[in-house]
C-alpha cells in the first residue's frame, strides 16, 4: 500500500459540522444516556425505538404511550428530521419514485424506490457525490461532498418502508423487501457508517427493521480490503461487483480504482466473499456500445470467473444509462443479446437488469442531484 498511483478520495475530515444525532446512530444505552440527560427514563428509549423501526414514525402525534408534553422535546433529541422532501419523481405509472432530499447542511441525495409484483427495492446513497470518478456515472462526475450518517442512510428507508406501508406508492400498501446501496456514493468508501446502517436494517424490531440480510446489496467498485472486511462481518448481505470490463487496460479507463485494484484482485475478492458467505456474488456490467459489449469481452468475462469455480457468480448486465454530456451510450440490443448469449453459453447465470426511471434520471448511474447547495 505504499506507492499507489490513484488518490482515493476520501471524505474531508472534521471540517464539516455533524448532521444533527439521531437515535439510528446511537446504541440503545447512548440513547438511554442522552435521555437521562434530559430527564427522561430509560424505558422511553425503547419506546422511542419501537415508533420508529415498527411503526416507522418520527412524529409525536402519533406516540400516544408517551406524555403528551414530553413527545416533542423526545423526538427533538432523538428523531431530529434529517431529510426535507425537495422533489419527487414518478415513473412506470408511479410504481417508480425518485425522490430528492435536502440533509441539515443544505446539500441533497436521492433515493429511488422500484416496486415490482412480488418485492419493492430501494436504491439508496451512501455518500453526497462520489469519490470514484467512473467517467460514465453522473454521480462519478460530481465528486465527493461528503458521507452520509447513519441516520442519514436509515432515514431513505424508513422513510421509504413508511411511504410504501402507508399506501402512499401506486399498488396498494405493501412492504419494502430489498435494500441496494447502487445509489450515490461509493458504500465501501464509507465503510463503517454503512455497516451501522446495515446492522440496523437486519436487527429484529424495535433494534432495527428486522430485513432479510441477503435482501440487502453492498454495490462497490472493488476496493479490496474493504470486501475482505465486509465477508468477515458474519452478516450475510448480497455483495455486487461492478465490473464492467474482464481486461485491465480497458477496466482502468471504466473504473479509475482500477490502477489500485486489479480486475484479478477485485474477482479474487469477491470469490473470497462468497466463500465466507456462501451468497452468490453479483457481477455489474454496464454495456457500453463499442467500449465493453465485445463477444470476446463476454468469453474473456466468462472464462475469468469459471477459472474460480461454479455456482459462485451471476452477471448482471445492464443498457448503459447515458449520462448528460457522456459520448457513450448503451449497446445496441443484438450486441447485447450476443453479450449475455455468450455468458450463459459458458454456463454463467446472467440476468439484464432493467433501466427503470430513466425516464426521470433515477436509473442506475444518473443520480446527480444537482440543485445541491
Ligand atoms: N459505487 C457503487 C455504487 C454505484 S451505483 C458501485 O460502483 O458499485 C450502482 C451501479 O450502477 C454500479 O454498478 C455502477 O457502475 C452502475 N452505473 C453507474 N453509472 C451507470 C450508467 N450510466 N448506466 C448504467 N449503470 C451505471
Amino acid at each position: 500500500m505504499t506507492s499507489t498511483p490513484v488518490t482515493l478520495q476520501m471524505a474531508p475530515r472534521g471540517r464539516r459540522p455533524k448532521p444533527p444525532r439521531h437515535l439510528a446512530d446511537l446504541s440503545h444505552d447512548e440513547r438511554v444516556d442522552v435521555l437521562a440527560e434530559l430527564g427522561h427514563a430509560p424505558l422511553r428509549a425503547k419506546q422511542l425505538a419501537t415508533h420508529y423501526f415498527t411503526h416507522l414514525t418520527a412524529d409525536p402525534e402519533r406516540m400516544t404511550d408517551l406524555p403528551a408534553a414530553a413527545r416533542g422535546e423526545l423526538v427533538e433529541a432523538l428523531l431530529p428530521q434529517l431529510l426535507t422532501p425537495v422533489r419527487t419523481l414518478t415513473a412506470d405509472r408511479g410504481k417508480t419514485v425518485k425522490s430528492l432530499w435536502r440533509l441539515f447542511d443544505g446539500v441533497s441525495v436521492e433515493s429511488v424506490l422500484m416496486r415490482y409484483p412480488r418485492r419493492a427495492t430501494l436504491c439508496i446513497s451512501s455518500q453526497v457525490g462520489c469519490g470514484m470518478a467512473c467517467p460514465f456515472c453522473a454521480t462519478g462526475q460530481l465528486g465527493l461532498t461528503r458521507n452520509l450518517s447513519v441516520g442519514e442512510i436509515v432515514e431513505q428507508v424508513r422513510l421509504a418502508a413508511a411511504a410504501l406501508e402507508a399506501g402512499e406508492v401506486a399498488g396498494g400498501p405493501g412492504r419494502l423487501t430489498n435494500i441496494v446501496f447502487m445509489g450515490m456514493g461509493e458504500p465501501l468508501a464509507n465503510y463503517k457508517t454503512v455497516m451501522g446502517a446495515v446492522r440496523r436494517f437486519v436487527a429484529p424490531a424495535p433494534e432495527g427493521f428486522g430485513m432479510s440480510a441477503r435482501n440487502v446489496t453492498v454495490s462497490t467498485v472493488g476496493l479490496v480490503p474493504a470486501i475482505d472486511k465486509l465477508a468477515a462481518e458474519g452478516i450475510p448481505v448480497t455483495l455486487a461487483l461492478s465490473l464492467h470490463a474482464p481486461d485491465d487496460e480497458l477496466r482502468d479507463e471504466l473504473i479509475p480504482v482500477n490502477s489500485r485494484w486489479k480486475v484479478d484482485e477485485a474477482l479474487d475478492a469477491a470469490y473470497r466473499f462468497f466463500e465466507a458467505t456462501g451468497r452468490r456474488v453479483s457481477i455489474e456490467y454496464a454495456l457500453i456500445r463499442d467500449m465493453n459489449d465485445h463477444g470476446w469481452r463476454a468469453s474473456l468475462l466468462a472464462d475469468k470467473l469459471l477459472a474460480r469455480g461454479k455456482g459462485w457468480v451471476h452477471v448482471n448486465p445492464i443498457p448503459l444509462n447515458p449520462t448528460p454530456g457522456s459520448r457513450w451510450t448503451a449497446s445496441d440490443p443484438a450486441v447485447e443479446a450476443e453479450f449475455v448469449a455468450r455468458l450463459r453459453a459458458a454456463g454463467i447465470p446472467t440476468t439484464v437488469r432493467d433501466t427503470r426511471g430513466s425516464d426521470i434520471d433515477g436509473a442506475c448511474g444518473q443520480l446527480a442531484a444537482q440543485e445541491a447547495e
